[in-house]
């Protein structure tokens, strides 16, 4: 074969070149140009991404309602009963009431009395940044002001947490500030940081660690400190005050997590696992802030961690505790129903990997994104209007979908601000363009160098292979876009104004399409969605979860039978389109598709 090109060749090479085939060149340009090693892409603002009808959307709008309508006197009742002002209106019920006790029902109150205000207070702010809604906006205002007038110090003594309510009080105020432009949210949370500050520790406390008494008033022995920084970080750039910084830093659990995470060191083992995992949020805050390496290797090495003992759904944490890697205890595990805590798990893995994703731009932290997303909170029963709330993730043979014990738990402030930020994880910003991490019908609309541009997603996956993405332009604007490719994606292709094999769709990479772009534009991309077995773990490699692309199908009835890995992996759909596989006899589905039925996620083959 000769080195050399033929005429023809040559000529056909080069109409594939003009035509836009520039990937190689384009991506050396993009090297040189955009893509510096330390850009960290952006968020899109909540109302650049409009999701259409589907299941993220459904979820969103749910919430959204549920919170608009809920009674803003029940809301704010335990703070004014903590202040010893008139409280009018109903008690909430479960988690959220002043007085701990069980009913005559046996249902139980006043775990930690308001806890999750702030997390409504945010929920409601991130909805009005997506949809503009002005009795949303409204609600977000008198619920700040209400609650500013019950800030005393008061609500502090006896109380069950300190730093785990104060830091969902500071997220809901700094995104009523940003996103609801709340005139009151920066003054409300000054004062709500002056009355907490003598109820805190002097520094991080990890579980179960006792912590000296900081206050005469207070006799917690742990608290989840080191969930702080993260949002007081954010507070600091959003407000500015550099009391905010301080705090960060002052709550960073370096010896006992950080500093051995970065070194590698699987510290995770009987750790409580939400509150940890959302502890990499605020490394990777500390990271973005204070520019050491230290804070990024931890939050990575973390999440690899936490990824090498995570079911094949993506959800961790059995008992909502890490367990030892390398011995068979996730298998042993699936004893518990308890098995994933769902919302708060789902909300605490997005924030870290989009936080990754944007420091990293490895396309692996938005294939955990997915995963999680399909195959846990996505099929989390819909908050009811009395607090009745979905927690736990059942994995254990012939598990249950069930309602949590307590009304009003940690996963209902949770979900619906995960709802919300569905969007800004669909797509990312670079310098040189779009980052599509999430495919799922929806619209973005950006400026990109000066030029309105939008692209439009539509598609039926993870139940269809194919996606389609159309592009606007106010005029020919050049900039990439980059596609996520799934790891297990083997066979990816994409197609450019129905031309094939322009650019590279490799598996665990985002592909890069750069070109001039104009109106009527488009993109196609083929995510073949192969059957996989994954084994719980090395230990247990009979014992395994059946996966058709992102998606985890459930063995539906009781315990199901062992069956033989090739008939798992021959698994047909009951019907064209149909949302259930069958093996002989056995009817598998996805997560989101199970109503009561019982199912499970392993199963033995023989
Ligand atoms: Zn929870």
């Amino acid at each position: 074969m000769s080195d050399k090109l033929s005429r023809r060749e040559a000529l056909r090479a080069g109409a594939l070149f003009a035509a836009g085939a520039r990937a190689a060149l384009g991506q050396e340009r993009a090297n040189r140009a955009g893509r510096s090693p330390s850009e960290v892409l952006r968020q899109f603002a909540y109302n650049q991404v409009q999701l259409a009808p589907g299941p993220l959307q459904r979820q969103f709008e749910e919430n959204h309602s549920l919170f608009l309508n809920l009674s803003e006197d029940a809301m704010l009742k335990p703070f004014r009963q903590r202040a010893g002002m008139p409280a009018p209106g109903e008690d909430m019920g479960g988690w959220y009431d002043n007085f701990a006790g069980f009913d005559p029902k046996g249902d139980f109150h006043g775990f930690i009395p308001g806890h999750s205000f702030g997390q409504y207070l945010s929920a409601l702010a991130r909805c009005y940044a997506v949809t503009g809604d002005r009795e949303t906006q409204a609600k977000v205002n008198r619920l700040v002001k209400a609650y500013g007038q019950t800030v005393s110090p008061k609500f502090y003594v006896d109380y069950h947490l300190p730093a785990y309510t104060y830091d969902k009080t500071v997220c809901g105020l700094i995104d009523a500030h940003v996103f609801a432009h709340d005139p009151t949210a920066a003054a409300v949370l000054k004062s709500a940081t002056d009355a907490v500050l003598p109820f805190l520790p002097e520094k991080a406390l990890t579980r179960p660690e006792q912590a000296a008494r900081p206050h005469k008033d207070i006799a917690y022995t742990w608290d989840e400190t080191y969930t702080l920084p993260e949002n007081q970080f954010l507070a600091f750039d959003r407000i500015g005050e550099p009391r905010y910084r301080e705090l960060a830093v002052r709550f960073l659990l370096n010896a006992e997590y950080f500093d051995p995470l970065a070194r590698n060191e699987n510290v995770l083992p009987g750790k409580h696992a939400y509150s940890h995992v959302n502890a990499f949020s605020s490394a990777c805050q500390a990271y973005l802030h204070l520019k050491d390496e230290k804070y990024l290797r931890a939050a990575q090495n973390g999440l690899r961690m936490v990824h090498e003992q995570s079911y094949a759904t993506g959800g961790w944490g059995p008992d909502e505790a890490f367990v030892e890697p390398g011995n068979g205890k996730l298998a042993e595990s699936l004893t518990t129903p308890n098995t994933f805590e769902t919302p708060c798990g789902a909300y605490g893995e997005f924030k870290a990997t989009r936080y990754l994703l944007r420091i990293t731009r490895d396309s692996r932290y938005g294939d955990a994104m997915e995963r999680m997303m399909y195959n846990t909170v996505l099929g989390a029963r819909p908050i009811q209007p009395d607090g009745t709330s979905f927690y736990y993730s059942d994995y254990h043979p012939g598990g249950q979908k069930v309602w949590y014990k307590d009304k009003w738990p940690c996963c209902s402030g949770t979900l619906p601000q995960l709802a919300a930020d569905y969007r800004i994880s669909a797509y990312l910003q670079g310098r040189d363009g779009v980052y599509v991490n999430l495919y799922a019908p929806s619209t973005l609309e950006w400026v990109q160098d000066k030029i309105r541009c939008s692209l439009r997603q539509s598609s039926e996956y993870p139940y269809d292979s194919r996606i389609r993405l159309d592009v606007t332009a106010a005029r020919p604007a050049p900039f990439t876009l980059h596609l996520r490719i799934p790891e297990w994606a083997d066979g990816a292709a994409l197609w450019v104004n129905g031309r094939r094999g322009l650019v590279e769709a490799a598996p665990g990479t985002f592909a890069e399409v750069r070109r001039e772009w104009k109106t009527g534009d488009r993109i196609e991309l083929e995510i073949p969605l192969p059957m996989r077995l994954q084994p719980i773990d090395a230990q247990n490699p009979d014992q395994v979860a059946l996966l058709r692309g992102p998606l985890v199908l459930f063995a539906l009835g009781g315990e199901a039978p062992a069956f033989e890995r090739s008939a798992l992996l021959a698994a047909q759909r009951k019907s064209p389109g149909s949302r259930v596989w069958t093996v002989g006899e056995v009817e598998f589905t996805p997560f989101p598709e199970i109503q009561a039925e019982r199912y499970s996620t392993y199963v033995k083959v023989g």
